[in-house]
């Protein structure tokens, strides 16, 4: 009984580990990539190309801009 409940709480720990690693890395990705941007159709949400003045998806006009 007591082993089970270790060997369950170690299998916690390293799931806990992985899943920092994997945001430690999208931050890490983020922060060296140069300045990008990100548009969205707000109306659907498709991510459009750059410099994309109009939804090819749902033809909304009203394009969101992410720059990280
Ligand atoms: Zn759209």
């Amino acid at each position: 009984m007591l082993s089970e409940a270790g060997i369950n709480n170690q299998c916690d720990t390293i799931a806990e580990k992985m899943s920092l690693v994997d945001v430690l890395r999208e931050v890490v990705g983020i922060r060296t990539a140069s300045t990008s941007t990100l548009y969205e159709c707000r109306h659907c949400g498709t991510t459009l190309p750059a410099d994309t003045e109009m939804c090819p998806t749902c033809g909304g006009e009203d394009v969101a801009c992410y720059q990280f």
